[in-house]
């Protein structure tokens, strides 16, 4: 059995007090869940997160870092700084990251496995436009993109990887993939995995990522190749991103 994974991206949002008051409220909630709760807050969010968070099973992340280990990158942030600031994973590659800072699928090639290195679980975005949805292209552009992110990775560094698959025409669209588009990709994605890594697939978790709201979670996570969910607008208030992670 894979773990249930519900994990928050908060994106650009949230002071330092309005990260703690989120925490106030989530924290006694989701207490004893069975699933993995894991939220990717702004850097400066992270050391008052982790601390607050010790103990209680949430995990606190970070929403990017750098390849690099340290250096002249003014402005950037190295992943054994997240790891310092009480980070135990990072989401690379994310769609925003990819379609407003240009990121390709070498470079965050790089951070996966400067991530790895480090000992931050990276949590892997791939997704498909609309145009390429419409063009028949969803499961070459997604296979590019799945096997240009993880070149290099071994198969044991896999086990640590989770990927997610995140729809660039669903993210903050209110435009769910319905439960059956998001398993037959789940399942594509599984398959690359498998014929890629020898069958060490069932080790990874493969999220379902795109204007997940508290009234399509449950659906979304009923399908078998569907191990969790990352969720964008929804995990900014503690209730309904709760609501989520009860199912
Ligand atoms: C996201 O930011 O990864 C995301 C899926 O956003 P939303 O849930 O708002 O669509």
């Amino acid at each position: 059995m894979r773990e249930t994974i519900i994990a928050g991206n908060w994106k650009m949002y949230k002071t330092v007090p309005e990260a703690r008051a989120f925490l106030d409220e989530l924290l006694p909630l989701v207490k004893g869940t069975q699933r993995t709760v894991v939220l990717a807050v702004p850097y400066t969010a992270i050391a008052p997160c982790a601390e607050l968070a010790k103990g209680s099973g949430v995990a606190i992340g970070a929403q990017n870092m750098n390849d690099a280990s340290e250096g002249a990158f003014t402005g950037e942030i190295a992943a054994r700084m997240l790891v310092d600031a009480g980070a135990t994973f990072v989401v690379l590659g994310h769609s925003e990251r990819r379609h407003i800072f240009g990121e390709s699928s070498a470079f965050v090639n790089k951070k996966v496995k400067q991530a790895l290195k480090e000992g931050l679980r990276p949590i892997v975005c791939v997704g498909e436009t609309l145009e390429e949805r419409q063009g028949g292209r969803t499961e070459a552009v997604l296979e590019r993109e799945l096997l240009k992110s993880l070149a290099g990775v071994t198969k044991k560094q896999l086990a640590k990887v989770i990927v997610a698959y995140e729809p660039v025409w669903a993210i903050g669209t209110g435009h769910t993939a319905t439960p059956e588009m998001a398993e037959q990709v789940h399942t594509f994605l599984r398959k690359v995995l498998d014929e890629k890594w020898s069958d060490s697939s069932g080790s990874v978790p493969i999220l379902y990522g795109g204007s997940v709201k508290p009234d399509n979670a449950h659906q979304l996570l009923a399908a078998e190749d569907v191990d969790g969910l990352l969720v964008g607008g929804a995990s900014l208030t503690a209730e309904s991103f709760y609501q989520i992670c009860k199912g």
